[in-house]
């Protein structure tokens, strides 16, 4: 496997939000197609090159520096093609998520986008809810989630037309019907989980084999890796993403980032 640069692609604004309008229009369809594309092919380097052939424009890759979004990133690399990469940093990572970033900028040499939340909203927010609010209810914690990653997110992807992620169907029950693609009407683009299918053992396994820099977290019990104080290492038996907001009922555990997606029987 080669180790190419990951560039970035020109094109798209990282501001004011785009009328989708034009792009929604078949966009169902064409994403049926593509999953349909993606889910008969092998590998994912094959998956990545086929999404890059079907899909013109800014095409972008949200990266969480967890072991799945490291396990594209490396296949991003290997394929030499151009892709929009880019992190979040709410500013409440690990230290640990951090050295990987690190690590994975000296491995690949890409250009990946740090983005920021605004400093004002985050300033509002804390003068409101408290630096650690986001304990104190649901609301506040997807208040604390909306500033520090769905504004950020939705400010990096404005403009692109496709949105690749790490999501793997048995991550959580949430996310058991994740399609290889799908229309993304809210974010009017394409979205992309080019390792769906994916095992926890055939992910390790390529992490192996490819000698991919893993978060040092992962190795003491934290598979699911957020912001350090809203992620615990889990016990022998939980579910994967039983330490993300721990104190919270098991319904509706996610940050905004992605919304649940419906069976796939839906998309096709
Ligand atoms: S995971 Fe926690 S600290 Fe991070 S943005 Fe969400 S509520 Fe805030």
């Amino acid at each position: 496997m080669t180790q190419s640069s990951v560039q970035v692609r020109a094109g798209g604004s990282a501001g004011a939000p785009t009328d989708h309008s034009a792009l929604a229009d078949g966009g169902d369809a064409r994403a049926a197609r593509l999953d349909a594309e993606l889910a008969a092919l092998d590998t994912i380097e094959a998956r990545l090159i086929a999404i890059s052939d079907a899909i013109p424009g800014r095409i972008a890759f949200s990266t969480s520096l967890g072991i799945e979004d490291q396990a594209v990133l490396h296949a991003i690399a290997a394929t030499g093609r151009a892709f929009d990469v880019f992190t979040l940093d709410t500013g409440r990572h690990f230290p640990e998520t951090l050295e990987t970033l690190e690590a994975s900028v000296l491995r690949y040499k890409p250009a990946v986008r740090v983005v920021f939340p605004e400093a004002s909203d985050v300033e509002a927010l804390v003068a409101r809810d408290g630096i650690m609010g986001f304990r104190q209810s649901i609301e506040a914690r997807r208040a604390c989630c909306h500033v520090r990653k769905v504004l950020p997110l939705n400010k990096a992807l404005a403009g692109a037309a496709g949105w690749i992620t790490g999501l793997r169907r048995d991550q959580s029950e949430g996310r058991s019907h994740v399609p290889f693609a799908a229309w993304d009407a809210a974010q009017g683009l394409v979205k992309l989980n080019p390792i769906a299918d994916w095992s926890l053992e055939t992910l390790e396994a390529y992490i192996a084999a490819n000698r991919v820099p893993i978060n040092s977290l992962h190795a003491r019990g934290f598979p699911s890796i957020g912001c350090q104080p809203c992620t615990r290492a889990i016990r022998p038996g939980e579910d994967i993403r039983a330490g993300r907001w721990w104190w919270e009922n098991e319904d509706g555990k996610e940050c905004g980032l992605h919304n649940r997606p419906k069976p796939k029987e839906a998309h096709v």
